[in-house]
Parts: C-alpha cells; sequence; structure tokens
C-alpha cells in the first residue's frame, strides 16, 4: 500500500536530486568548514553537504534575520523622501536538524506578533525548509530530549529520514510536494517503509534520554523559586561578557537599530544589527541609566529568556537543546551544568 505523505529516495539518487534542486533554486545546506565546525552555506552538489554534522556555528536564523539588515534608506537633499527596504532571496534550507526546526518555530511566533515585523516575514515566505533527522546525539553538550526537539514536530516543508539504503521523506506542505515532484527522483513510499520508519523511532528512544533529572513541565517552577540563587554569582565571576552564547542561539533575536548618514547630513540608510544582552551597554537607556550591569544579572536573564519568561507570552520554551551556547563559551559555561546545578541548589530541592 502506498502513503502519499511519505516518498523515498534511494542513496544512490541523492546527489542526482542536490544537483537537480540546486539548477531549480539558490540551495544552502551545512558544510564541513574543518576541525569540528559546519557552516550553512551555498552549495551546488550533494559532495559539499555534511550528512552528518554537529550544529552549524551560526544557526539557519541568519537566513531569517540577517546578521546585518538595511530596513530604510532616505534621502532629504530632494524632500522628505524614505523608503522602507525589504531585501531577500527565496532559498531552499537542506539539512536542518529539529533542534533549528524548533529555533525558527519560536522566531515565527515572536515576529508573528503585533506589531509584525514585515521583513522577517518576508524572509521566512521565501525559505523552504528541508528536514534530516539526526539518528544520534550530535554531542555531550546537546540537551534536545530534555527539550523535546529530538522529533520532527512540524516546520518544515519535507523531512528526510536516513534508513539505510534510503531516505524516508515526509511531505508536509504544498511546496515540499513541488521540490519532490520538480526533480523527479523520489518514489511512493510503501506501508514496509513505514513500519522501517516505526521500528527506527522505536530504536531512537533508546538513544536519546532525558539529560538531566528534571521534567520539562516542571522547568518553569524551577525557575520561578531560582531568582535569588548562588548559581547566578558563579556565573558572575566566570561570563566574559562576549555574547557568543548569544549570537549562536537559534532562539536568540535582540538587535540593534543604527543609522549610517553621509558627511553632509542629507542622506543614509537605517539598519538593524544582531545585539546581545550579555553585552555591557546592552540594557543603557536613555539618562545612562543601565539596568543590568553585572555579568551575574545578564547570565540569569538569558537563563529566564530561555526558560522562563516565554511560557507566560507563548505557552513554550526557547531553548532548543541545540547545545550551542555550550559549544562556544570560552569560559567553559555549560547550559546543562547551570541547569543541573539549579536542581541540585536549596531552590530546586523544594519540589
Ligand atoms: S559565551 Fe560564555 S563567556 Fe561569552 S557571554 Fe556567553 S556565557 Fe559569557
Ligand atoms: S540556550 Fe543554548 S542550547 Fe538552548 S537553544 Fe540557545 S544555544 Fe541552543
Amino acid at each position: 500500500m502506498q502513503d502519499k505523505q511519505y516518498a523515498i529516495l534511494w542513496k544512490e539518487n541523492f546527489n542526482n536530486f542536490i544537483s537537480s534542486l540546486s539548477k531549480l533554486h539558490k540551495l544552502a545546506a551545512p558544510v564541513f568548514k574543518g576541525y569540528n565546525n559546519y557552516a550553512f552555506e551555498n552549495v551546488r552538489s550533494g559532495q559539499e553537504i555534511a550528512l552528518k554534522y554537529i550544529p552549524t556555528i551560526l544557526p539557519p536564523k541568519k537566513f531569517f534575520m540577517p546578521v546585518h539588515e538595511t530596513l530604510l534608506e532616505y534621502d532629504f537633499s530632494r524632500g522628505l523622501k524614505a523608503d522602507a527596504v525589504t531585501e531577500y532571496e527565496e532559498i531552499i534550507l537542506f539539512g536542518v536538524h529539529t533542534c533549528d526546526i524548533a529555533g525558527i518555530q519560536c522566531l515565527n511566533m515572536v515576529f508573528s506578533e503585533h506589531p509584525q515585523d514585515q521583513n522577517y516575514l518576508i524572509h521566512s515566505q521565501n525559505i523552504k525548509i528541508i528536514g534530516l533527522e539526526c539518528n544520534e546525539y550530535c554531542d555531550e553538550f546537546a540537551n534536545c530530549h530534555l527539550m523535546n526537539t529530538h522529533l520532527p514536530d512540524g516546520g518544515y516543508d519535507i523531512f528526510f529520514t536516513d534508513l539505510g539504503d534510503y531516505f524516508i521523506v515526509h511531505i508536509n506542505t504544498q511546496a515540499g510536494e513541488d521540490i519532490i515532484k520538480d526533480t523527479g527522483f523520489f518514489m511512493s513510499a510503501q506501508s514496509s517503509h513505514l513500519n522501517e520508519l516505526a521500528s527506527y523511532r522505536e530504536k531512537k528512544q533508546a538513544i536519546f534520554k532525558n539529560e538531566l533529572p528534571v521534567e520539562l513541565d516542571l522547568i518553569h517552577d524551577l525557575f520561578d523559586r531560582s531568582f535569588e540563587s548562588r548559581i547566578w554569582d558563579d556565573l558572575d565571576e566566570r561570563c566574559l561578557a562576549c555574547g557568543n552564547c548569544t549570537n549562536v542561539c537559534p532562539t536568540c533575536y535582540c538587535f540593534d537599530i543604527r543609522d549610517e548618514i553621509n558627511l553632509h547630513l542629507t542622506a543614509g540608510k537605517r539598519y538593524r544589527v544582531w545585539d546581545s544582552c550579555q553585552l555591557g551597554p546592552f540594557a543603557k537607556v536613555a539618562g545612562g541609566k543601565n539596568f543590568r550591569t553585572t555579568r551575574k544579572v545578564r547570565q540569569r536573564h538569558r537563563y529566564y529568556r530561555k526558560f522562563r519568561y516565554p511560557m507566560d507570552r507563548f505557552s513554550r520554551y526557547f531553548c532548543t537543546g541545540c547545545g550551542r551556547c555550550s559549544r562556544s563559551c570560552m569560559a567553559g559555561i555549560r547550559l546543562k551544568e547551570t541547569l543541573k546545578s539549579l536542581i541540585g541548589s536549596k531552590e530546586g530541592a523544594k519540589a
């Protein structure tokens, strides 16, 4: 029996599929960058793609909200003239892991709220996502089982799962169906393939286990009790305030707005650039007041922005368990260790 929601791509056709897709669309995928580093970059052939990779240095959010993005151009030399700028390109992202798809889902929620962020939404509407399932943990920094992001849960157009000789592909949207039809290397899935997928997922349960001794539903309670925890003092002493952890986080979206004006002060552009709540001046406001002067309160804020505040606003945690913040921290601050310390603290013990 055939299942129209699923298709099969034999591995021997993978390179042809990627070549064909890259002729039809701009395509980006994870590429090996040396040492243990990967990055989403434009590709034209299957050989360039790292099918097995740990999370890329920057998450795919860089396509949805570029590091530097012009929003407005103005010219006052001939009257009052200001034009909104929306630069975007159609692109397909291949090989997005479930944790990063979850990150994009978080950003979609944030930027769809009133007032909607048109620049973000235009990027989002023009990006198609081909997901790729992780068969095993990428490394010791991940906490994707705890955050329940280790399995696919929507947010993609099509989704690849590696089942040995072939990929089984879940078709989730019309755009996904078009990719399948336009490239032409796929076969309909039979019930035997679906059975293999079910048994693969069963085996996966034995590999992915809760990484910390806490239930997901109880994390926000833990944070309710931990605002005055001494754990934040420890981070105060260790954090270098470099901002790496927020730059690499798939759900951090803070930006600064800046103007670049010509020497005659008549024309220029307004742009946004990624910012970080871990940097000293981030919370400085008019009059010179800074309401987060210490690294302790900035670190605490980062954790509360992942595990407490979004629960009130979006009913979801904003950590996807990707492990990037831990992987990139030069001071050795590890998210799982912080959570473990909170769980083991006197505040954590008051369950
Ligand atoms: S990456 Fe580490 S040192 Fe840098 S701001 Fe984040 S926690 Fe602090
Ligand atoms: S807080 Fe760390 S582990 Fe969680 S989503 Fe951000 S970078 Fe990934």
